[in-house]
């Protein structure tokens, strides 16, 4: 499918690495394609940024037929512009939309049309240290229509943003409120995709943890409240005596992270044991009291790997590590980002230059 560009007649004065936060600033230009039934994905175009109109009964407002990805354009340290498996997320994508009764992207035109994309807004990628450009692409049902379906049609779009360094001061571990009053995703459910509802759904929970003083949630399992699944936007990892335990992605209530994946290669070629099983937060609490329980992390594409500090659960608070970054949790983010900058060669075949 050919790729129309109609550019911007007024690009924008471009905000400084040093105040660029996340998500707050959008780049001149988006890609966009239409579907329709009976006619499929069609009209690719990259256009300027900016608002398109929709009726108010547009079903995505309604019924939340919404899915999206997150991803980062890096420069790397020859100052060329590189995607980190890109292609794991189109294809997670096409598994959400799946779920979500949204027709299938052609995985070739997402890239191209991405691709295109960041060549035109290449100067819109920061070039501070550990800055970024967050790629947002999403789909949305765009029938004007009440009655409760699948839409007919759909818009999908690929936004940036550049974003800022996510530690200023170095990794600072985050303390996390474990929950057992509210839960995220059970079984048979929407977990496992990146839709809209299930960021909804965690918002009510996530205030009140932060009232408390806590950064994010860690979910446990819908059905017994016991077994440890993720955090907010994040997978999590437990070294116990050695060993870095996740929970596993066959319940298809975990989001399965591209970083999770990446985490679990490094650490395994880096010789440590890694389980993916399921892990109650009793187990967590009885590691820890036995001095076992060496290192919590979470791992995003957002900040790559975030230590934990503090968990409480029930009152119940314990500090890991003595609230440093534990060994294990730094040189992992060491390795990824460095392969990410092309500091490291790139042996996985995880970096698509642009
Ligand atoms: C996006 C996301 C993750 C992390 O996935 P990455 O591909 O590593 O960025 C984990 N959990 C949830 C709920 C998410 O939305």
């Amino acid at each position: 499918m050919e790729i129309r560009v109609v550019r911007t007649k007024q690009p924008k004065v471009k905000p400084n690495d040093n105040e660029l936060g996340f998500g707050q600033y959008f780049t001149d230009h988006m890609f966009v394609v239409d579907y329709k039934e009976g006619k499929g994905w069609y009209d690719a175009r990259i256009v300027p940024y900016g608002p398109f109109e929709v009726e108010p009964s547009c079903m995505v407002f309604h019924y939340g037929q919404a899915i999206f990805e997150g991803m980062k354009a890096y420069l790397n340290k020859d100052g060329e512009a590189v995607a980190f498996r890109p292609f794991s997320n189109i294809k997670r994508l096409n598994r959400s939309a799946e779920r979500l009764c949204i027709p299938q992207l052609d995985e070739e035109l997402v890239w191209e049309g991405m691709k295109k994309l960041l060549e035109l807004e290449k100067d819109w990628i920061p070039k501070t240290e550990g800055t970024s450009l967050y790629i947002r692409p999403f789909v949305i049902a765009t029938d004007h229509h009440l009655g409760v379906r699948p839409s007919h049609t759909y818009k999908f779009f690929v936004i940036l943003s550049p974003v800022g360094a996510y530690y200023k001061e170095g990794l600072q571990p985050v303390k996390i409120y474990v929950t057992d009053k509210y839960i995220r995703a059970a079984e048979g459910g929407v977990g496992f995709t990146k839709t809209a509802g299930n960021y909804a759904v965690s918002l009510y929970a996530a205030e009140e943890a932060k009232r408390k003083g806590y950064t994010q949630v860690l979910w446990l399992d819908a059905k017994e409240n016991k077994y440890v699944e993720e955090v907010g936007t994040m997978n999590i990892f437990f070294k116990i005596n050695g060993v870095l335990v996740t929970a596993p992605l066959d319940s298809g209530t975990i989001l399965g992270g591209v970083t999770r994946d990446s985490v679990i290669e490094l650490a395994k070629e880096m010789g440590y044991a890694v389980e993916e099983r399921h892990l109650s937060i009793q187990e967590v609490y009885d590691a820890h009291e036995a001095g076992e329980l060496e290192e919590v992390f979470g791992t995003g594409t957002a900040a790559v790997i975030s230590p934990v500090g503090v968990l409480n659960w029930n009152d119940r608070i314990i500090e890991i590590n003595e609230g440093r970054m534990g060994d294990v949790s730094q040189k992992l983010y060491d390795r990824i980002t460095a392969i990410q900058y092309g500091k490291e060669e790139d042996k996985y075949g995880w970096i698509e230059k642009i």
